[in-house]
């Protein structure tokens, strides 16, 4: 069943990354013969604007936050176990937070509730400090960019792909973008560079490629917000290695939701956060988690001994 779903997710992260219309969004869903879930209410506003702070002067764009949120899917397996389960955290404006934990903890599921892909059964998710559902939808995509596992690229040509993400961009915003995701040489390098058709039937590129065309137009929408979902674990380690230092550059100076599969990346994390069963197990830093003793510490030392078998 889960199976089945993945597919409708991968295209409502594509209307994600195209920062597209109310429009559009919709249509995707009634292509897909499923309501919206997502309305705005009558008097929902945009996301604040940067210079924005809270009481006490501190800036506000960035800020992600659950409030005691729990969550569960409207179709899951119906053994009644919530899939979010009392979450609570704040991350500040600028902060890397990664997010670990086995396989089906909920991590995913946590990165869904930021753009209110789904809505919180209980509790509250607040971006830029405002309540989500009091948000317009819109607005709020437009402050999140999202590299998962599997990019979607469109029939198109790179620059059309490229151009989703912000379509009044020069030429040279594109390439700036392409340079800084460091895939502007291999893109000059194809037959018609970025007039180069890709997607399904298109040129054929490789997994690493796709990816970092995915982070340039993530930087040419440049969002407050940036979600990683196991964005390098599709990939073979060379192409991993590469990829991964196109999205640290990318992650500087924006917030970072980093759901990781390999402990690797997560040790200069500004805060970890440990997923277990839909709830946060552990929180603190690498050192701080490694000193604790618990389900981190035993995770990475498995990890450490076995580099090559992601445990999580
Ligand atoms: P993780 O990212 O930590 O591997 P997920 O957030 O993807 O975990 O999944 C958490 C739980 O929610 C799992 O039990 C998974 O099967 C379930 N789940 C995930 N997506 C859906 C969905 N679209 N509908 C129903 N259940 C889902
Ligand atoms: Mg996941």
């Amino acid at each position: 069943q889960a199976r089945l779903l993945f597919p409708l997710m991968a295209l409502m992260r594509v209307a994600l990354d195209l920062q597209t219309s109310g429009a559009l969004f919709a249509r995707i869903f009634e292509y897909l013969d499923l309501r919206p879930a997502i309305t705005d209410a009558p008097d929902a506003r945009p996301v604040p604007p940067a210079v924005t702070t809270d009481a006490s002067g501190r800036p506000l764009l960035g800020r992600v936050e659950f409030d005691h949120v729990s969550f569960r899917y409207p179709d899951a397996d119906d053994d009644g176990r919530p899939t979010l389960d009392d979450v609570s955290f704040t991350i500040e404006p600028g902060q890397y937070a990664a997010f670990v934990g086995p396989s089906g903890a909920g991590k995913t599921t946590v990165s869904y509730l930021v753009p209110r892909l789904y809505e919180a059964t209980g509790g509250a998710v607040r971006f830029a400090g405002v309540d989500v559902r009091d948000l317009e939808h819109e607005s709020l995509v437009s402050n999140i960019g999202v590299v998962s596992q599997e990019t979607y690229l469109f029939h198109a040509s790179i620059a059309e792909n490229l151009r989703y993400a912000k379509p009044d961009a020069t030429d040279a915003e594109l390439e700036a973008a392409a340079r800084a995701a460091n895939i502007h040489e291999t893109i000059a390098s194809f037959p018609e560079a970025y007039d180069t058709v890709v997607g399904e039937r298109g040129y054929r590129l490789s997994g690493g490629e796709k990816q970092r065309i995915a982070i340039a137009r993530v930087l040419l929408k440049d969002p407050a917000v940036l979600v990683l979902d196991e964005a390098t674990s599709a990939l073979d380690t060379i192409s991993e290695r590469v990829v991964q230092a196109a999205l640290d550059d990318a992650s500087r100076g924006r917030t970072t939701i980093a759901i990781a599969h390999r402990l690797s990346t997560v040790v200069s994390a500004d805060v970890i956060f440990v997923v277990v069963a839909g709830r946060i197990a552990e929180r603190g830093t690498h050192a701080e988690l490694l000193a604790q003793g618990g389900v981190y510490a035993s995770l990475y030392r498995q990890q450490a001994e076995q580099p090559e078998v992601p445990t999580v």
